[in-house]
């Protein structure tokens, strides 16, 4: 009976497994039609300066219209995305899409477009040998200026080979193409790589934001990180503000652009646009 037992639990996990294993593969496929049948949006989040409160900037976030579970944020396929290497249509999707919405809106409406648009890029990208035709291509078919544009890369994926990542981000740069050092001080930060890559903006991950208030340490920490990027000439953007204590204490620290709740979440285009337009409208009647 104890055998019976055994091989009952073990073709219960199997059955698990197997349940499973159908689950990713449906999601797979799924995920692999969602980009032709057309089910990415593109959502916008401000950037927001500091301390006059105008929206500079804004960050691309993909997110998934499932027909079947209904909006789906990245953190539910980007990680299967990125296993799968379909992470590189997403983000050629976005980046094109990213670009031709904000070259639209500077066209129709200078007063109250974005003056650049920042757009994230997975490792995969950064080893794709064409990623700098690709983007130039983007803007090419788009009209947007190349000093529009802001590549997003987290830490890791830069440290990954220092020298390639190096001639592959001056290629983008001798474009007119910004980099941005995203969730700077999550990764295995060394300072080498400041030195030795060459970046423009450097945003400061949310962890460093959650809690700052009443914590003199953290805050000597984010304060001196400010303080570094500037001396480096790099325009320094700190993510996930959620309160106006937060925003007070880095418009003390000297930071010049900040993104978060407490600011803007990030939006569909269209209700972005239509916000813009209000309170544009209110600010100067007439
Ligand atoms: P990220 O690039 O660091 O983007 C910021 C994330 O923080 C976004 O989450 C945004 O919605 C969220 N956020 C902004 N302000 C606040 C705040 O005040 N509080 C909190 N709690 N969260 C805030 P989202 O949109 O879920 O994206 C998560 C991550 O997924 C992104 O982190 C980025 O790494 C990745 N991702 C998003 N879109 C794309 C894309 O098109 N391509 C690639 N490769 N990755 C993407
Ligand atoms: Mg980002
Ligand atoms: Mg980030
Ligand atoms: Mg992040």
């Amino acid at each position: 009976a104890a055998k019976d037992q055994g091989k009952n639990r073990f073709m219960i996990f199997e059955n698990r497994m197997h349940e499973q294993l159908l689950n990713r593969l449906d999601q797979e496929a799924r995920l692999r039609d969602a980009v032709h049948r057309g089910e990415l949006r593109l959502h916008l989040q401000p950037v927001v300066g500091v301390p006059d409160g105008r929206m500079h900037g804004v960050e691309a976030l993909v997110r998934w219209q499932d027909p079947e579970r209904g909006l789906q944020q990245p953190g539910t396929f980007i990680p299967l995305a990125e296993e799968t290497g379909m992470i590189v249509e997403i983000d050629r999707w976005i980046l094109r899409e990213a670009c031709h919405t904000v070259r639209q809106w500077q066209q129709h409406s200078p007063q109250t477009a974005p003056d650049w648009v920042s757009v994230n890029l997975s490792a995969a990208h950064l080893e794709l040998a064409d990623l700098t035709g690709q983007v130039a291509y983007a803007l090419a078919a788009t009209g947007l200026s190349p000093h529009c544009l802001v590549l997003e890369l987290t830490e890791t994926v830069l440290m990954r080979d220092l020298a390639v990542t190096a001639a592959r981000l001056q290629e983008l740069r001798d474009l007119g193409v910004r980099i941005a050092i995203d969730d700077f001080g999550t990764g295995y930060s060394s300072l080498g790589y400041l030195r030795d890559i060459p970046v423009d903006v450097l945003k400061i991950d949310r962890s460093f934001i959650t809690g700052l208030v009443g914590n003199g340490r953290q805050q000597e920490l984010v304060s001196a990180v400010i303080q570094l990027g500037h001396t480096l000439g790099l325009r320094v953007v700190a993510e996930g503000i959620e309160d106006a204590d937060q925003l007070a204490l880095l418009t003390v620290m000297g930071c010049k652009f900040a993104q978060g709740y407490h600011l803007g979440r990030p939006e569909a285009v269209g209700a972005l646009y239509e916000r813009r337009q209000k309170e544009t409208a209110t600010a100067h009647p007439g």
